[in-house]
């Protein structure tokens, strides 16, 4: 088991084997991908992937994303696939979108949060790609945080949430995107939708779909459960400001206050975003003020995630 407080270092081909048998042996394993590092089970083991609810206190009807290291996989998870999946397999994978699809059978609800339905994304990240090679098999990987928290960037913020509740971690240093990927659906009656924006825009899907991204219906169940819950919440109080002006004033109230300043001078990034707040928390900060420019509110995927934190 990896400690706190040692430094990163290179994951070796023998450690993804290890870490390969901890999953087959129904142990929780957290691994890099390219978005954010994921909490990993093997998709048919139940009692392990019900173990990632428990230790991450995840709603049971937040639905996990099953990561694939070949596309034949696929056929294992998904029916009735429209041939407009593997145009943007073509083009999207591996990388961060995860696309929704109506499940197969064998696929337990306990993964899907009892939807018909599976989110399936093709990772990047060597590490996650090697690691799930390993296992033969998909592995369902929610973002390795405590639920409610930032998600993490870093193999030491995952063992700040986790300590020893998880049999390893594996560490591929600081992940490249910062956050989690984009999730389409190809699932509903009313044709194709943005469930959640991410680094892949909408537009870019779009492109190549060649027809448009609706908004999820508001039906029930939601199309997408998890965006119901509040997440990336720091400890610290949040608030957001328009101009530069309101944040001045706002900071000449109570000067003293062990506060971060997010966005001013330098803009805001998705890149940084959940490092940044992770940062507050080890710094304990009262408060977090966010100064939103034009800029950042034109980024759906930092805009989605900032709403996130404060949504009760
Ligand atoms: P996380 O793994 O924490 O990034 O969360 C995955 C998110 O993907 C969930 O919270 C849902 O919003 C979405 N998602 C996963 N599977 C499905 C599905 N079958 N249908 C709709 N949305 C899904
Ligand atoms: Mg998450």
């Amino acid at each position: 088991m990896r400690k706190k407080g040692i430094k990163h270092r290179v994951v070796i081909h023998n450690e993804i084997q290890a870490a390969a048998d901890l999953l087959k042996k129904k142990q929780l394993v957290a691994f890099p991908t390219e978005t954010v590092y994921g909490l990993g089970a093997i998709i048919w083991e139940e009692e392990a992937v019900g173990q990632i609810f428990s230790v991450k206190g995840r709603p049971p009807d937040n639905p996990l994303i099953a990561h694939i290291g070949n596309l034949d996989e696929v056929h294992l998870l998904a029916k009735n696939i429209p041939p407009v999946f593997w145009k943007l397999v073509d083009r999207f994978f591996p990388g961060p979108l995860s696309i929704v699809l109506p499940k197969k059978k064998s696929v337990p609800y306990i993964a899907t949060g009892g939807l018909d339905s599976v989110a399936i994304r093709m990772p990047s990240n060597l590490i996650a790609q090697q690691l799930i090679r390993a296992c033969g098999a998909p592995l369902v990987a929610p973002s390795a945080n405590l639920s409610g928290k930032p998600s993490p960037v870093t193999a030491e913020q995952v063992a700040d949430d986790f300590g020893e509740k998880i049999a390893y971690i594996l560490d591929g240093g600081k992940v490249d995107y910062g956050i989690e990927s984009t999730v389409i659906s190809l699932c509903s009656t009313q044709g194709p939708s943005l469930l959640r924006p991410g680094n892949i825009t909408k537009e870019e899907i779009e492109a190549v779909m060649g027809t448009s991204l609706g908004s999820p219906q508001k039906e029930a169940p939601p199309a997408s459960p998890g965006m119901k819950y509040r997440h990336y919440a720091p400890c610290g109080k949040v608030f957001f400001f328009e101009t530069t002006e309101e944040l001045k004033q706002h900071l000449l109230k109570n000067p003293k206050i062990n506060r971060l300043i997010l966005g001013d001078p330098l803009p805001l990034n998705a890149k940084t975003l959940y490092l940044s707040l992770r940062q507050a928390d080890k710094q304990m900060c009262e408060e977090i003020c966010v100064y939103i420019n034009q800029a950042t509110r034109c980024d759906q995927a930092l805009m989605n995630r900032l709403s996130r934190i404060i949504l009760d």
